[in-house]
């Protein structure tokens, strides 16, 4: 079958959930049969995410293979459950990187290089491969950021071009915007939406569809106005107001028939009769009234909760599995260390310590990971969060006082967290860390081969720093067990305590491969703690 592409841009503002409504749509078309692909398109400079401040961008997403992606690439695969690669993304960046080093190397042959068609046609190699390495059928393609934006321009102007090559017939645009509401008056305006769609018609795109976002209900009659005004065919304004719990935008779409006007559209039928039974079962256990535990996430980026994406999103999937309903308290690490805060930790059945890097707020991050032993309340620490649990059993169980992590503190007496070895030589920060999927053995008899109930996992990474092997033989006498290892036995990936309901650490970053309706064991087990400790 010729590929189709479905293309997803964004209008008048960003952060309107363009993302979660190109994966919804993703599984709508996956549950008619159809192997898709996914791929997200970020205009700006930065070759990947993974140098950018969560401050600025959000969570960075690690995928298998190691790429470092945008957080919308989490939404992807949790809501189609697959597993995405490096060529489900790319950014300006890497385009003119490529472009520049092609002509560094003589590949143009004296051509000057310009934006149409050398930018234009590198964008749409990449586009191309998105298919070509996966295989699918129907390439769903979001671009970042919102139509007028200068840097996305390129972008558009090489899908304009990309739909000609293939055929209007194989290719959509879904355009997402959003309807402000005037505060005086209550009303809500589609005026923004309009210009949005007109700006995407001056570089020759009309949309097919319109998705028109707003966080209250959206009167028919403004959807009339749009497919008017907008040259856009009444049925594909599909009005979708914010949806209390974000797994029910499949079923708002497939309730006003996305999935099969998508297909029709695109002069193909369903191959199978989409089974969305899981997705309501789930949203009705959503629904239930549960009883409530709190858990404390303690990080750095906690003003900025995207910063934490899918920490989020595992606690929510574990919690479901565990039949409870999480409130879960964000408290600045640094906080801590002022004594300010405290009382929501104490407040809490369980802890996490999510990721992070430099120093701010770690002292706090190593207080909470203290507390959580001595109190006995259940605890996870996520990389940084399994680093800083050992720093502290370190400085407070073996009396090492000046344990730390090299990172923090380069001449520590006692770097229990240290430099990886290959790390050392390393100058480049982008794209240089220990990155995506790498094995791991569990050791029988652990909570944390318990919690997997397999002897065996793959789990993604990103850090530079590990556990100091000289100090493995004093933990274990203290209480520490290293229940995770590298096969070759060489890197600890797992530390739980053994004299704790449940204190578990690890190197990786289980909340990655966490779905809606395959809750991570490791988070799970946190919860199962957590519920067991509110209980009594
Ligand atoms: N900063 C730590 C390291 O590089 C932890 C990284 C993380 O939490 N992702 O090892």
């Amino acid at each position: 079958m010729t590929t189709k592409y479905l293309f997803f841009t964004g209008g008048v503002v960003s952060s309107v959930g363009k993302g979660v409504t190109a994966a919804a749509t993703g599984l709508l078309l996956k549950e008619r049969g159809f192997k898709v692909a996914v791929q997200k398109l970020d205009p700006y400079i930065n070759v990947d995410p993974g140098t950018m401040s969560p401050y600025q961008h959000g969570e960075v997403f690690v995928l298998d293979d190691g790429a470092e992606t945008d957080l919308d690439l989490g939404h992807y695969e949790r809501f189609i459950d697959i597993r995405l690669g490096r060529v489900s993304t790319f950014t300006t960046g890497q385009v003119y990187a490529e472009v520049i080093s092609k002509e560094r190397r003589g590949d143009y042959l004296g051509g000057t290089i310009q934006v149409i068609p050398h930018i234009t046609n590198e964008i749409k190699r990449r586009v191309g491969l998105a298919a070509k390495e996966t295989g699918a059928e129907i390439v769903i393609l979001e671009i970042g950021g919102t139509v007028g934006d200068i840097e996305s321009q390129p972008f558009l102007e090489a899908l304009r071009q990309l739909r000609n090559e293939v055929g209007r017939e194989n290719c959509l645009f879904v355009h997402v915007t959003w309807l402000p509401t005037i505060g005086a008056t209550g009303e809500m305006k589609t005026k923004p939406t309009q210009h949005s769609v007109a700006a995407l018609r001056s570089i020759g795109i009309s949309p097919n569809f319109i998705i028109a976002r707003a966080d209250d209900p959206i009167d028919e009659s403004l959807c009339d106005k749009i497919a008017l005004f907008c040259d856009v065919e009444k049925r594909a304004v599909i009005p979708m107001e914010t949806a209390g719990v974000l797994y029910e935008v499949p079923l708002m779409l497939e309730k006003r028939g996305v999935g099969d006007l998508v297909l029709e559209k695109l002069g193909l039928s369903a191959r199978q009769k989409p089974n969305m039974k899981p997705w309501e079962k789930l949203i009705a256990e959503v629904r239930k009234p549960k009883p409530t535990i709190r858990i404390a996430l303690v990080g750095k980026y906690v003003e900025l909760q995207d910063a934490y994406m899918s920490v989020r999103e595992a606690v929510k999937h574990a919690a479901l599995a565990n039949g409870v309903e999480v409130d879960l308290a964000w408290v600045h690490s640094a906080d801590l260390e002022k004594d300010k805060g405290w009382e929501v930790v104490e407040s809490a059945d369980g802890v996490i310590v999510p990721g992070g890097f430099g120093s701010r707020g770690i002292e706090g991050k190593i207080l909470a990971a203290r507390y959580a032993r001595e109190k006995k309340v259940p605890y996870l620490g996520l990389c940084l969060g399994m680093q800083v649990m050992c720093v502290e059993f370190a400085r407070n169980v073996l009396d090492l006082e000046e344990a730390n992590s090299s990172e923090f503190d380069r001449g520590t007496q006692h770097p229990v967290i240290d430099l990886m070895l290959d790390q050392r030589s390393i100058t480049d920060m982008g794209g240089t860390m220990r990155l995506g999927l790498y094995p791991c053995e569990l050791q029988k008899g652990t909570k944390a081969a318990a919690a997997y109930g397999a002897s065996h996992v793959d789990e993604r990474h990103r850090h530079r720093f590990e556990f100091n092997n000289s100090y493995r033989t004093q933990f274990e006498k203290k209480g520490m067990t290293f229940s995770g290892l590298s096969p070759d036995g060489k890197l600890v990936e797992i530390a739980e305590l053994n004299d704790h309901p449940y204190m578990v650490g690890s190197q990786f970053h289980p909340e990655f491969l966490s779905r809606p309706m395959k809750p991570h064991p490791l988070f799970v087990g946190l919860i199962r703690a957590a519920k067991e400790r509110a209980r009594k």
